[in-house]
């Protein structure tokens, strides 16, 4: 870093709110990139840590099991779409991306498919910061310029046009099919976030698009992957946003909110079917194997926020916080400065003309006592399930201020 931005030292954070070294308080719309979702120090998940750290906090996945792990995949399988069966913990949202596209090669290669080596997706996502997922990230916003020649080289089809409600375009799924026609026999799988684009630029489209995309793999034999790194466990509305189309994907990825935002774990589930095939090849076993695969800590939190979570009425949460952000962002639409305001779930975004000034819009932020962290040309919340009315309400009032500030705002884009 040769032009450091200036960092907030935190002291400690309840709830939905950071306290700073400094004693101030902030309101937090981020969940620390979406994963807090139950807030900051929660009784239930301090517990579980507290009572697994007295039995072990890691042992080592090979050879042997546990009780947390075992716990965990039984709730994953249970409340992820019908027909994900099988769990496989990795460490990290990306590590669980490159899992994912191993499983879809060593799938192909089973199937005696072996040129199929290659990714479908769409312009726009981001998938992780690893090579595997850095690979499919958006070729123009992601880092693909920076590791050109690195990068093992995908193929790109636009992202579905904008719109959560917006009806289908025939002349879209017309190229859809085309660009299937030309590369599937190419591809071991199509990769994609369901319904969300999160980091790639906080973008919504018609989960029907989806059910397209699903019958097409079929129609081709490439497996579907859906990264719900972001969009799972409520944040979209329904609890994995995959339910928006009613459909299970071969293969899902699922991690930041896992946890509740204690510690970092991910998982990648498959089908019966992707594992049973992978099972019949040479290699007898899909071939990934972290040291801290499955960490004992890690499992129990992530039991607990999953049982806290279903025990919390979040749909009716979720339903309450999309209706106070629309009504509370919505005054930013008549701004010059704003391009578009949306909403989905949890999720409520500003996006503007021109790129923000990050530095002194941060400094705005937590002068006016709120976490909110833009990039680009989106200032946008994601916060913790459990913020109030009152504090939704604080978050967009800063939000919409600081969009009438041009000072706020870079020059050109
Ligand atoms: C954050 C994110 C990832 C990467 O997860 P990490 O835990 O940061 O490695 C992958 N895909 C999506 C959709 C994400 O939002």
């Amino acid at each position: 870093m040769s032009e450091p931005l200036p960092a907030y030292p935190v002291a400690s954070a309840t709830a939905a709110t950071i306290t700073l070294a400094d004693g101030q308080e902030l309101t937090d719309g981020m969940a620390s990139w979406w994963c807090a979702i139950h807030g900051y120090n929660v009784a239930e998940l301090n517990e579980a840590a507290a009572a697994q750290l007295e039995k072990m906090s890691h042992v080592m996945f090979g050879g042997l099991t546990h009780e947390p792990a075992v716990e965990l995949g039984k709730r994953l399988v249970d409340i992820s779409p019908q027909g994900l069966n099988r769990v496989f913990l990795a460490d990290s949202g990306s590590v669980s991306v490159e899992v994912a596209m191993k499983m879809a090669v060593q799938y192909q290669q089973a199937r005696a498919k072996r040129g199929r080596t290659k990714f479908l997706t769409f312009r726009g996502g981001y998938h992780g910061d690893t090579t595997g997922p850095m690979s499919v990230c958006d070729p123009e916003g992601g880092m693909h310029s920076l590791f050109n020649g690195f990068l093992p080289v995908h193929r790109f089809f636009r992202k579905p046009p904008p719109g959560f409600t917006a009806p289908m375009e025939e002349a879209y799924l017309e190229e859809l099919r085309m660009f299937f026609a030309d590369y599937a026999h190419t591809a071991a799988a199509f990769i994609c976030e369901p319904v969300v684009q999160g980091a790639g630029g906080m973008y919504f489209y018609n989960p029907d698009y989806l059910s397209v995309l699903k019958s097409l793999c079929e129609e081709h034999g490439l497996l579907l992957i859906f990264d719900e790194i972001a969009t799972g466990f409520g944040r979209t509305g329904k609890l994995f946003a995959a339910g928006h189309a009613g459909l299970t994907p071969d293969i899902l990825c699922l991690g930041k909110a896992l946890t509740g935002g204690y510690l970092t774990l991910a998982a990648t589930l498959c089908t019966d079917q992707v594992a049973e095939v992978i099972g019949r090849s040479q290699a007898k076993v899909l071939m990934h194997g972290p040291t801290f695969m499955a960490n004992p800590l890690a499992c129990a939190i992530a039991c607990a926020s999953i049982d806290l979570l279903l025990r919390s009425n979040w749909a009716e949460r979720i339903t309450l916080l999309s209706k106070h952000l629309a009504l509370h962002l919505r005054p930013a639409a008549q701004l010059p400065l704003v391009k578009d305001v949306r909403v989905l779930g949890g999720i409520g975004v500003i996006e503007t003309h021109r790129p923000v000034r990050v530095a002194e819009i941060q400094a705005f932020f937590v002068a006016q006592g709120v976490w909110i962290r833009p990039f680009g040309r989106l200032i946008y919340l994601m916060p913790p399930y459990v913020v109030t009315e009152a504090e939704v309400e604080k978050l967009c009032s800063v939000m919409v201020a600081a969009c009438g500030r041009v000072e706020f705002f870079a020059g050109e884009k």
